[in-house]
């Protein structure tokens, strides 16, 4: 079977992370006898320098065509005031017109690294295309107002469909795991909209009655999180909520570099690891390319179990196979990490422990 896969490096780190990210994918579909065409595709500040438009005409129509792209983080030029069509952010423009409705964040800890604590091994799923953010909540029109030069108002929008359809890929994806679901919100406060999507996630749960379900308030999930994160297997929450804690899941495993994300809908996934274009570090080459890597990786394991192809599972399980060494022997370690490796040398050493040959895997529960 052959992919046709996008390449969209975007900004600051994005130009160094994705490309180690696609040299181990590469190395690994290479070994599973799996044949990828990567597409490449300009986006974000480096495609408004060139284009004068941070998502170029014909882009989502190209990757419409594909089975799925790799998505660099991305820099937005400030519009001088209310929305520009040229300077508009292009990854919620991509999740919105996909159906990128869920975003998967699994926070893992590796023994050999330093971190709070040694076994964290939770998956956050958090609704990507609602709640607060202002830039793709509505259909028409901003989330977002200011009525008077004083007054800013922002507009929450929680519904019942996503809810539910959200909880289903928790459910769906607590099975092949630990077997428990925790919903977090903050009903107590927010009555009408978290007790809306409460009520749909308990619901999905009577569907579900082998999976344990539960549910935690998030400002004591905060506390828990950083006490106790073993208790937790698949976490389903709102937009905001998701994208706060899961940087405090990054933070006790070693980092954004070790967030590796997927956002997925019914039929399009799109890697994109959590962390943003980190200018701080951009251009020094000492970015973590982990999470990108893991994220293109989480990419092959969705194609392997939507196409039901062992070869393309395969090449999954290979680069997870290879994280997981080259971390463990501490060869290849960006200073994040506390290591002294570039972040081309942390993606030639995973590609490098790829196996040369690989026999195909069981597809996974798509
Ligand atoms: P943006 O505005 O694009 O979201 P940001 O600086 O607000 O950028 P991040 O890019 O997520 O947010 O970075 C937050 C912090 O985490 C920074 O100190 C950054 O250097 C660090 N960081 C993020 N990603 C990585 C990575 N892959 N490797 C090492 N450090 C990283």
């Amino acid at each position: 079977m052959g992919y046709r896969l996008g390449v969209l490096l975007g900004d600051g780190i994005g130009a160094e992370v994705v490309p180690e990210a696609v040299r181990v994918a590469k190395a690994a579909v290479k070994a599973a006898g799996v044949d990828v065409e990567w597409v490449d595709m300009p986006i974000g500040r480096a495609a408004y320098d060139a284009f004068g438009t941070t998502l170029p005409d014909g882009t989502i129509e190209k990757l419409a065509g594909l089975d799925g792209w790799v998505l660099g983080p991305q820099a937005v030029p400030r519009a001088h005031s209310g929305v520009d069509e040229k300077r508009i952010n292009p990854s919620a423009v991509l999740r919105k017109h996909f159906d990128l409705h869920a975003n998967i964040r699994p926070a893992k800890s590796y023994p050999s690294l330093p971190g709070v604590h040694r076994d964290v091994d939770l998956v956050i799923v958090r609704e990507n295309n609602e709640g607060f953010p202002p830039d793709r909540n509505m259909f028409a029109g901003a989330g977002e107002f200011m009525p008077s030069e004083d007054v800013a108002m922002s507009v929450r929008v929680i519904t019942r469909r996503a809810c539910s359809r959200l909880a289903r890929v928790a459910f769906d994806l607590a099975r092949s795991r630990r077997k428990h679901v925790t919903a977090v919100h903050k009903d107590t406060v927010f009555k009408l909209s978290c007790g809306l999507f409460t009520g749909a996630c308990a619901k999905v749960a009577e569907e579900h009655p082998d999976i344990a379900f539960d549910e935690v308030l998030v400002d004591a999930m905060a506390m828990e999180l950083v006490r106790n994160p073993r208790r937790f297997d698949v976490i389903v929450t709102t937009n905001l909520f998701g994208d706060i804690l899961s940087d405090l899941a990054a933070g006790l495993v070693g980092g954004l570099g070790m967030a590796p994300a997927l956002q997925m809908g019914p039929a399009h996934a799109m890697a994109q690891a959590t962390h943003g274009t980190a200018p701080d570090i951009a251009g020094k080459a000492i970015a973590n390319p982990y999470a990108e890597i893991m994220s293109v990786k989480m990419l092959l394991d969705w194609l392997g179990a939507t196409k039901a192809d062992g070869a393309m599972t395969a090449a999954a399980k290979a680069i997870e196979g290879a994280v997981e060494k080259t971390i463990a022997e501490g060869r290849a370690l960006t200073p994040d990490l506390g290591g002294g490796a570039t972040t081309r040398e942390v993606g030639r050493a995973v590609a490098e422990d790829i196996p040369p040959r690989l026999a195909p895997g069981a597809c996974p529960r798509g």
